[in-house]
This record gives C-alpha cells, structure tokens and sequence, in this order.
C-alpha cells in the first residue's frame, strides 16, 4: 500500500510551494488507495515559529487535503511530531557507530571554524569527509580509551555518517530520472547534535522508514539532499522509499525562483493564507483573503508542474485525483503565472452558486437581505475575477449618478427620448410587483406607444440610471434599485 507523508517544518507560513508539494502527495495517496500522512518536523528549536503548526493544519483544511495518519488525526505510529520523539533517534545513531557507519566527532566549533579557515587560505572549500577527518578529532583518530573518558567525562560530541571514500551513489528519481553523486561530494553530516537533538537528515529518514512512507514526493530543493538519505538507509540496511522530486517555483517571468520578495513585488500573495509573522507583526497576504476560491488555487497548483496531457483545464479535486501521475510531472520549473491563477478564480467564481457567493460577502451588505445579496451576486459576478469587487461595483445601485456620460447624452438624448423616459417614470408607480420582468414589459409598452424603437432608449436610459454607458443587465439592476430610487433617478434628469 503506498503511503505518502506531507512532513514541514513550523518555521513559519506555509510558502504555497509547500501546499503544492502537500497536493501532489495527497492526490497520489487518493488515487492509489494509500495513506497521507502529515509530520511536523520541529527538531530545530531555532527556528521554531508559534502559531506555525496550526497554520498549516488550516491551509491543508481550506484547500480541502485530508490528512489519514499523524498530526490532528493520530495514527498507529504516534507521536508525529518529530520534538516529542525525540528520545527515539539516539539509539539510531548510535546503531551506526556500531556498525561503523558513523563515528562520535569532539571538534569543537572553534577548532572547526579553524580548519575552515586554513582550506579557505589555501583557495578550498574545507569538507569533513574522508579525507580530512583523520586530521580532526573523532572515534576514527582517537585511541578507543580517551572516546570513552571523553564521553564518561560529558565532553560535548556529534554523530557524524561516515561517507564512503570512493562510490558512486546512484538512485532513480520518478522524476529526475538517474541522478549519480560521487561521494566525495558529500560531508560526514552530523546525524546527532550535541544537545542530543537529530538533524533533519537522521529524523527524516528514520521517521520515513519507521512510517512505513513507500514515496518521499518534495521539493526540488530538497534533492541534493537525497544522495545523503540513499546512504543513510543503505547504511542502516533499510530498503529506500521511492523518491519524487517537485520542480522549483519560478517568478512569473520564468527567471529565477519564486521568493516572497517577489510577491510583495509583483502585487500578490504566496502563502495560502494571511500570516502574521509574531515576533515582527508583519502581514503576508494570503489566497484566501485576497478572493481566491479555494478550488481555484486548487486548480491553478496542480498545474504548477504537471499537465494532464489533455485540453481540459478545469479540474475538481475529483478530477484530479483521476487524472495526476507522477510521470506526468515536468523536470523544468514552473513559472508562477499569477494571470493564470486569477483566469481560474474568473472561472470558479461564475460556477460558484449565488447563495454561497453571498454568504462570503453579506458583511459588506449590512442594509441589505440575504435575498438582495443573492441579488447584487447574480447581476456581477461574470464580470469580476474576485468576490470583494461585487461590493466595488454594486456602488452604483445604492448611490444616484452625479455625473452623466456625456458622449451618450451629447448623441443620444433628445426630445423622444425625454418623452419616453418621462411615459415611464409615470408608468412605473402602478407597477407591481416591481421586478426585471414588469419593469420591462412596462418599458415595451411606453416604447411602443410613443413608436420609438427601444434600442434608441436603452442607452440614454442606462446613463439615466447608472451614469454610465455601459454596465451589468439594467432591468435588474433596476429591480435590485427598487422602484423608488428608479422612479427617483429617472425624474432628477428630466
Ligand atoms: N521538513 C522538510 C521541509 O520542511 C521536509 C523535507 C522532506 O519532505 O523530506 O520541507
């Protein structure tokens, strides 16, 4: 049974390329009949952000990611937060000193940033690998009596993986295809901190084993990263899960990674939701408050990467479930097209029902029924891209124009047709009930009897009404005036 894992780290905002990444697991966990599970991986303290770990739990809610095992659900592999399991990858580490594929190292930072500083001098960048450890200070170099005295006497030690001198590591990504990393490339990364703490590289792996995680899908950033965890788990005799590498973010022009500079930049959001930062009080936007429909970011995500090799671009999570394949997914980065994203929103939004439209935004209609907001909903939303501009271009409907387009009055206002506006601001007090319907049955009654055509009306009558000359279906634009302000409107001009 495949079983995925979302596993970010509470550092802050969930970057809407984390929420793709979540995506593209929990769509291959739906469509395979596997699990998603989703692990907090806090074991940097530093870096520990409050607030973080909810914010990524109301993220995955509002795009609609189910979570089947760890954090908020629970699980058979409890706890799933890396910090409270923190007691469990000692004993990791120290089974591969045991077997010699690690080794305690006692350099202190100092003695370190030293070494650093003499390959530096010499126009080379300082490694701790096989080549340079036997000059430094670690169970490999010290005879076994002073590892030990040290150890006993509470000098501060690392656990470091003891990289192989000369192999080649190979592995197939689903995505990358072959990726070959020469050892030599890789550091002793230290697997254990001297605060007892794991890294990423040892809580990940040993966590990912222990979950029973069949494939690691995550970003690109992470793969020079996967050389180290093929080692890790070849050194801990583990069979590897598969892994899946997501192509970067681009900025919308394509040059370059996406960073929240960009956002600020480029006048939108990339975090899923609003944040703010609680140590600087700082405000990031979000999709969400900037008007996108969660189904539309959905939609727009799934794109980030990935085609379905078809025309169709409108997909439900249903349907994405059906048609995402892993080998679809592209190795060149995505460009963040904000354009596209809004085009879905467009989209949604016009299949979204009147009634659910209106109660996102009755607090911006506090005078109005749940009837009218429905009302003002049906009359705009195929001319916007975000629900808040309804409540920017309904101004109209609740104020009289003060001005008048005057290109339309210059050319199309005259006698007839002040006649026929004049027959119809009398007409329409008898009319009742006052709908789009009746106010235009009412409208063909006057045209007809004065015998002018009504398309030399509509226009002049519209600038009457609106102020300008052009605008959403008038007659119920009219209805949702009210007869009143119509009869108002209509008799200020004449
Ligand atoms: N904690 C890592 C992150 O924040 C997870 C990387 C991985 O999926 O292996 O992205």
């Amino acid at each position: 049974q495949v079983r995925v894992r979302f596993a970010p780290s509470p550092t802050g905002a969930l970057h809407i390329g984390g929420v793709r990444t979540a995506l593209y697991n929990y769509l291959f966990a739906r469509q395979t009949g596997g699990k998603m599970l989703l692990r907090i991986e806090d074991t940097d303290q530093n870096r520990f952000v409050p607030g973080a770990e909810n914010y990524i739990l109301e993220a995955l809610a509002w795009v609609g990611i189910t979570i089947d095992e760890g954090i908020g659900v629970g699980g058979p592999h409890e706890p799933y937060r890396q910090s409270e399991r923190k007691h469990m990858y000692r004993d990791f580490a120290e089974t591969l000193v045991a077997t010699d594929k690690a080794y305690y190292a006692f350099d202190t930072p100092e003695e370190l940033d030293e070494m650093r500083q003499t390959f530096e001098k010499q126009g080379s960048a300082f490694q701790y690998n096989s080549i340079t450890r036997t000059r430094l200070k670690n169970s490999l170099t010290l005879p076994v009596e002073e590892v030990q005295a040290k150890i006993a006497a509470g000098e501060p030690y690392v656990i470091r993986l003891k990289v192989p001198a000369k192999e080649e590591i190979r592995f197939k990504d689903l995505i990358r295809e072959w990726v070959n990393v020469h050892s030599s490339q890789i550091d002793d990364k230290v697997l254990l901190k001297a605060d007892g703490m794991p890294t990423y590289h040892l809580a990940n792996v040993v966590d990912d084993h222990l979950m029973g995680i069949t494939h690691v899908i995550r970003g690109e950033e992470w793969l020079p990263s996967a050389p180290l965890h093929v080692l890790l788990y070849q050194s801990f005799g583990w069979e590897r899960p598969e892994f899946a590498h997501l192509p970067l973010l681009l900025k919308p022009e394509g040059n370059g990674k996406l960073s929240k500079r960009d956002a600020d930049l480029g006048g939108f959001p990339v975090f899923p939701l609003e944040w703010k930062d609680p140590a600087t009080g700082t405000v990031a936007r979000g999709f969400r408050e900037d008007g996108y429909l969660s189904e539309a970011v959905v939609n727009f995500l799934a794109f980030l990467g990935w085609n379905p090799g078809t025309e169709q671009e409108m997909f439900t999570m249903d349907e994405l479930i059906t048609a995402f394949s892993l080998d679809k997914i592209h190795k060149a980065g995505a460009r963040f097209d904000i354009a596209k994203a809004k085009w879905f929103n467009q989209q949604y939004l016009r299949q979204r029902s009147d009634d659910s439209i209106a109660e996102l935004l009755k607090a911006s209609f506090p005078a109005s029924t749940a009837e009218q907001v429905q009302s003002i909903v049906h009359l705009l939303k195929d001319r916007v891209t975000f629900p808040q501009e309804i409540v920017e271009q309904s101004k109209f409907l609740f104020e009289a124009p003060t001005q008048y387009d005057e290109q339309v009055m210059n050319s199309k206002w005259n006698a007839d047709v002040a006649g026929v506006v004049q027959a119809y601001a009398e007409a329409l007090p008898a009319v009742e009930p006052f709908t789009a319907e009746t106010a235009k049955e009412a409208l063909h009654k006057v045209t007809d009897e004065k015998g002018i055509k009504l398309g030399k009306v509509m226009q002049p009558l519209r600038v009457v009404l609106t102020g300008a000359a052009a605008g959403p279906d008038l007659m119920l634009s009219m209805e949702i005036m009210g007869k009143a302000e119509v009869i108002n409107r209509l008799t200020k001009v004449l």
